[in-house]
């Protein structure tokens, strides 16, 4: 299988709202569309977002990276998925979120080839019986904006059957944040409720945090602390916690899966698609997580379209168990880039709406196009 000829899509789609984080307010997804075709004519699509604070990448950077990597693969053969990671590393170092992209574009040719969808062919390779249908995986909705707003929508999602939340703290104080936890936690209580501070808080915070009897009915409490903190530091909060402790920011890939299961540090992770290099390695990453009877959350960046959402849906599909649920952010974009959008069913994803072949999902190229960011344009390689 060759690339014969490839195209990047610079996009920008509004959010239906801003999302605000502890540390920054995203407005619109800033995500990089690929498509590449093969010999045959065939067309496969891959997706990677920008994420300044968790990758690093901006939308010139990784549109650049994605350029070079691209150009340099279309003289390759593209015959084994499972060398996919070995050989980008052969043309470039880093850069996870375009060999993501280029992977999951690479994946979609291969497995349309093989006239298979991408969830069937990760199942078998996670030696996982053949099934028709796979069990739903269970959506997590994000809860923001002000606390009555949080209320109101924990309140009616809760009511089409979403069970597995998050909610956004570190942006205001300790005591503020516990009062949210705690009334949004006896609302949905019964539910998979998690916070998600993205690292903004203190160690010392963090663990007043987890040890408080407001937050005592979280599932679990995601990336408290800074990513940057030392190792021991994750191994106390740990250690202190009576609530489970997931990390997203500080975990990219299997190495630091490893490293901090070894140190006791973790209960679970947060995977995404643009920290692990792509679906392999992800796959890899949630296998070796169950298997040491830890957790797991799969995640889109906010926001990717329901091209990433599909490919990252299929790991879950694969690995036949989402514990902490699946963060498809394409619900909170203004539009998506396909006619028929990934949406919640009862608060999860069926797998009935993904196609019989590839990813599952085909972009519409008007809607692509209309949502080229301002400033850019489609580049042809
Ligand atoms: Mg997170």
């Amino acid at each position: 299988m060759k690339i014969t000829s490839a195209t990047i899509y610079p996009l920008s789609v509004p959010l239906m709202e801003p999302i605000k984080m502890s540390r920054e307010i995203v407005a619109d997804a800033k995500t990089v569309l690929l498509c590449i075709s093969d010999e045959e004519g065939r067309q496969g699509w891959g997706e990677a977002s920008v994420a300044p604070l968790m990758t690093g990448e901006t939308l010139d950077s990784l549109v650049g990276s994605v350029k070079y990597l691209v150009e340099q693969a279309k003289n390759w053969e593209w015959t084994e998925p499972k060398k996919f990671a070995e050989e980008f590393a052969k043309i470039l170092y880093g850069n996870a979120s375009a060999k993501s992209c280029l992977e999951m574009a690479l994946l979609d040719l291969f497995t349309q080839q093989q006239s298979i969808p991408l969830w069937r062919y990760l199942r078998q390779e996670n030696n996982l019986p053949d099934v028709e249908t796979p069990a739903p995986i269970p959506l997590l909705r994000m809860l923001g904006g002000s606390f009555d707003k949080e209320v109101a929508d924990a309140k009616s999602f809760r009511e089409l059957g979403f069970r597995h939340w998050k909610i956004k703290i570190g942006s205001l104080s300790l005591a503020e944040d516990l009062h949210r936890v705690e009334a949004l936690s006896n609302l949905l209580e019964g539910d998979v409720i998690s916070v998600d501070a993205n690292g903004a808080m203190s160690l010392s915070d963090a663990i007043q945090f987890c040890e408080s009897k407001e937050a005592s009915k979280l599932s679990f409490a995601e990336q408290l602390v800074p990513a940057d903190l030392p190792l021991e530091d994750f191994v106390l909060l740990k250690k202190r916690s009576p609530i489970p402790i997931g990390l997203d920011e500080s975990i990219h890939g299997l190495s630091e899966i490893e490293e901090f299961i070894k140190a006791k540090a973790l209960d679970g992770a947060s995977l995404k698609l643009i920290k692990t290099g792509g679906v392999l390695p992800a796959l890899e990453a949630g296998k070796t997580l169950l298997s040491q009877g830890l957790k797991m959350n799969l995640a889109c960046k906010i926001a990717e379209t329901s091209l990433a959402g599909a490919a990252t849906a299929s790991i879950g599909f694969a690995l036949g168990e989402v514990p902490w649920g699946f963060s498809m952010s394409n619900q909170y974009l203004q539009f998506d880039i396909c006619n028929q959008p990934l949406k919640a069913q009862e608060g999860k994803l069926d797998v009935a709406q993904l196609s019989i072949s590839g990813i599952g999902v085909t972009p519409n190229l008007d809607r692509v196009k209309s949502a080229i960011a301002k400033g850019y344009a489609a580049i042809e390689c």
